[in-house]
């Protein structure tokens, strides 16, 4: 560790005793410290002042969030998180993915996604995992050395999905374990979480689980199957006890807006101490998709307000993987910012997107990113230039359609394979309807105009002739033995 580095975390250590002493009275005064510090500083002086506002004012539904992490996440797991998550998968990453991205002129992420298997105790209706069977798992050697490469080209945050991740629970605790220095956050159902498991990650500090829930009991149990919502309460409940933190994770559909966002759920939520949310857009991925839970335009304006309402107003922090797109400049996947490797080594753009031309037992990490088919992601985002149309399949069909066929990428559902204009069919329509709600949110919200989608998508001709040599050269002396 580097001087620089050990006296960051150093004063993130002080910092955090001081404000834990008396979060309520401690936090202005550190930020009017910081302030006075950084007075002659220009750098985020628009987020500072935000940041500012928010933790004096102590009726701000956010300042309310904030002392509440205080008072019931345990203090070690809050520095665990600040250092790992603020230091090491920011500051500290960011310098290295950067070079990383200079020297090779491909994406590279700041979070993997990965599934250490496809197994699931749970067979949720609609869910994609579930399209994959339950026979794949990556080992934990190989789940290790996803993220000894991640970690060369400076990546300290990873993500469990499935399948259920925790069917793994034993390998993924190993792995906190061997890189303390990391943040790993689950996706899971909860119905494996008891009371070992949260003595574990007390012990491990860098894990941090999101809880799948449909609304409440009825919602969750009709998808889920009977009793799971009181197993998801147990879950919560435990690690509540044990100051650990909590995030649900929901998916919306047609059937589930608005109760999924009721001021009733909300409420139940962060009365059970969940502190995060993520909200997902339904995804019509798979053979036997069901095109009928495609939220309508109309609903997924409603979530478009209704999320920003609870952000403003309750003492939780949601985010919508769709409707956020705006604060990301679009499209995240293919590396840009994160990319998902499949319990049989499949390295897919996104979680939502299964074709690629990688796999993690063939390639490095990084000859993976520099392939054709991230390579297409990368020179063509954003996908739209409105990026409440951020996605090369929902709302820009021909994209995700194109890319394919430039590439030789192909469908990484082992147990049924949708060929790709399969796929498109079932979002074509969604994408047209959508897009004069998406044009006139953009104009009320962003005011300015946008640069039209175009003929982007790069001929295999071109991507032979202008990027293969350019990578070739560099990958052939650099990875397999040296890696980066
Ligand atoms: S491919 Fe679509 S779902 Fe995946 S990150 Fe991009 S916009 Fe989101």
């Amino acid at each position: 560790m580097g001087l620089k580095e050990s006296a960051t975390r150093t004063s993130i250590n002080t910092a955090l005793h001081y404000i834990n002493g008396n979060p309520e009275k401690n936090l202005p005064r550190l930020m009017a410290f910081i302030n006075t510090v950084m007075r002659n500083d220009t750098s985020f002086p628009g987020p500072r002042a935000a940041i500012t506002q928010v933790i004096n004012d102590p009726d701000n539904n956010l300042n309310q969030l904030v002392q509440g992490l205080f008072e019931d996440i345990d203090l070690s797991i809050i520095k665990k998180a600040f250092v790992n998550f603020v230091v090491n998968a920011n500051f500290i990453g960011w310098e290295k993915q950067q070079k990383v991205r200079e020297e090779y002129g491909c994406n590279v992420p700041w979070t993997i996604l990965m599934d250490p298997t496809s197994a699931c105790n749970l067979h949720c209706t609609g869910c994609w995992a579930a399209e994959y069977g339950n026979r794949l798992n990556l080992s934990l050697e190989e789940l290790d050395d996803i993220i000894q490469q991640g970690k060369e080209m400076g990546v300290y945050f990873y993500i469990y999905t499935g399948g259920e991740p925790l069917v793994r629970k034993k390998d993924l605790m190993e792995l906190c374990r061997r890189h303390n220095d990391c943040v790993f956050m689950s996706f899971t159902n909860g119905t494996l979480i008891d009371e070992d498991f949260a003595q574990q990650m007390l012990e491990v500090k860098n894990f941090f689980p999101v809880i799948s829930v449909e609304g409440l009991e009825e919602a969750t149990d009709f998808r889920r199957g009977d009793g799971v919502y009181g197993k998801v309460l147990r879950a919560m409940d435990i690690l509540h006890k044990h100051k650990l933190p909590i995030g649900i994770s929901c998916c919306y559909t047609s059937k589930n807006i608005p109760s999924i966002v009721s001021d009733e759920f909300i409420d139940e939520m962060i009365s059970r101490g969940v502190k995060y949310a993520w909200y997902f857009h339904y995804m019509p991925v798979g053979n036997d998709a069901a095109t009928e839970l495609l939220p309508s335009p109309a609903q997924r304006e409603f979530m478009y307000h209704r999320i920003r309402e609870i952000r403003g107003t309750k003492k939780i922090f949601p985010m919508d993987f769709q409707n956020d797109g705006e604060y990301l400049q679009g499209c995240i996947a293919g590396g840009r910012r994160y990319f998902h490797i499949n319990a049989n080594g499949d390295m897919d753009p996104c979680v939502f997107i299964h074709y690629s031309d990688s796999n993690i037992r063939e390639k490095t990490i990084l000859e993976g990113l520099c392939s054709p088919m991230f390579m297409q992601y990368k020179n063509h985002q954003p996908f739209n230039g409105n990026h409440l149309r951020p996605c090369p399949m929902l709302e820009n069909p021909q994209a995700i359609a194109e890319m394919v066929h430039h590439t030789d990428a192909h469908s990484t559902d082992l147990e049924s394979p949708e060929p790709v204009e399969h796929l498109v069919e079932k979002t074509r329509e969604y994408a047209e309807n959508w897009t004069p709600e998406a044009e006139k949110l953009w104009k009320i919200s962003h005011h300015t105009p946008y640069k039209e989608t175009h003929e982007y998508i790069m001929s295999r001709e071109q991507y032979e002739k202008e990027i293969v040599p350019k990578l070739n050269r560099k990958i052939r002396e650099n990875t397999r033995n040296t890696r980066v």
